[in-house]
């Protein structure tokens, strides 16, 4: 029989399971936030096998781990595999690795063939991807391409230090980031392969499928402003109660963002706070976040103006007053068509029947977006459960997403 894959599977699930020692919890899950000692101790083991698989290692002054190959074209644009090695606190052990690891295995078979290549190829760990530490998520990606702003160099952790001083400490240089910046046109292709974080490809029963874009996130917080009162004493007809009004307005977000037949819509109220907040009390405000996503950027914003406009309705019918602030507003990044394209043969190639779906998380690829072709794997995950100890993924699928990773680069790479 023909071999389908070559991956050394043993080798990279044996690497997994190795990384995930570092910032081992009690439940079995790991906590390496980006920039600490347990995210320094991961660099060095990956940097290591980088250097096996005939990389020259080096650290950004981002903080970004970059494993290069030259190709025989000194200017050409590099091929560039990356994810990151971070972790939310007690997260799992596939999310991002799977992509870092997946890639230096590329870069091994790649040295192990002996192949000489025309472009460069690079295999990066991004630093901090999660966010936990400093809030502010997709620092080595965003910084790559410039996105990063001299005040969230400030930004301080729970214990008062800056991401300055952690970046100082990790041995690099903040003032010089800007170093650290790519131009279009440096990157012919960015490659990505991470778990899915999501139910899909189980509920379809495929290991592994092939993103054309990730959704772009709208980010709010809307406060309904009422009238407080007695729980006891205000009849029902002479009450302006905020919280009853937006129990309207987030019912109603649900049924908007349904109305979308693919379920590529999708809305989220994730906290809600009533004040004062006490059982027997007609609060004065209520507060709560929403959060819309989208593949179609038209069809987003149609959706944000619908309830916008239901807001407007439902408080004028209650006579409550409200106040809508903006935080995040992304447009949804594609994935290049010609990337998808040869991933959808590669895929038949190699028996994967991977089919094409969105991402409705960001990654890295998102802000490596703004200045390269982008391509995106995504490897089924148990349950679509991330960030949680429980999150697993079969080393079977994994094969297949490095592999189909792996004939990607290979076409690229020429
Ligand atoms: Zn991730």
């Amino acid at each position: 029989m023909k071999q389908l894959y070559k991956i050394n599977s043993e080798r990279l699930l044996q690497r997994v399971e190795e990384l995930s020692k570092i910032g081992k919890t009690p439940e079995n899950g790991v906590t390496r936030k980006a920039l600490t000692k347990d995210d320094y101790e991961a660099q060095q083991l990956v940097a290591n096998w980088m250097r096996e698989a005939g990389l020259e290692v080096r650290v950004d002054n981002l903080g970004n781990l970059i494993g290069r190959k030259e190709g025989n074209d000194s200017n050409a644009p590099s091929i560039m595999i990356g994810s990151h090695i971070d972790t939310v606190p007690n997260g799992g052990k596939y999310d991002g690795t799977i992509g870092v690891l997946g890639g230096i295995e590329v870069a091994q078979f790649i040295h192990d063939e002996g192949m000489q290549t025309k472009y460069p190829i690079e295999v990066i760990a991004f630093c901090d991807e999660e966010g936990t530490r400093f809030q502010g998520g997709l620092f080595g990606s965003r910084g790559m391409v410039g996105k990063v702003t001299e005040l969230e160099l400030l930004k301080k952790d729970d214990n008062g230090i800056s991401r300055y001083e952690a970046l100082k400490s990790f041995g690099l240089n903040p003032d010089l980031i800007h170093e650290s910046v790519r131009c279009k046109g440096e990157i012919k292709v960015f490659l990505e392969l991470h778990i899915e974080q999501g139910p899909y490809l189980q509920s379809i029963d495929k290991p592994v499928g092939i993103v054309t874009g990730i959704a772009g996130p709208a980010w709010f917080s809307v406060k309904i402003f009422g009238e407080s009162g007695h729980a006891g004493t205000v009849p029902m007809n002479l009450r302006r109660d905020p919280i009853a009004g937006a129990a309207k307005i987030i019912g109603f977000i649900e049924e908007v963002c349904s109305k979308d037949s693919n379920s590529q819509t999708v809305g989220t109220v994730g906290k809600i706070t009533a004040i004062p907040g006490g059982s027997n009390v007609i609060p004065e405000l209520v507060e709560f976040t929403l959060d819309i996503r989208d593949i179609d950027l038209e069809r987003r914003n149609q959706t944000i103006s619908k309830i916008k406009n239901e807001i407007a309705r439902i408080c004028k019918d209650r006579e409550l007053r409200y106040e809508i602030v903006e935080h995040l507003i992304k447009d949804p990044t594609m994935c290049a068509p010609h990337v998808v394209e040869k991933m959808m043969e590669i895929g038949k190639s190699l028996e994967l029947d991977a089919p094409k779906m969105i991402s409705g998380a960001g990654h890295d690829a998102m802000a490596i977006g703004e200045i390269a072709d982008i391509g995106v794997i995504f490897v089924r995950c148990l349950n679509g459960i991330s960030h949680n100890p429980k999150e697993s993924a079969a080393i079977m699928d994994i094969t297949k997403g490095v592999s189909l990773l792996q004939e990607t680069v290979l076409n690229y790479v020429k």
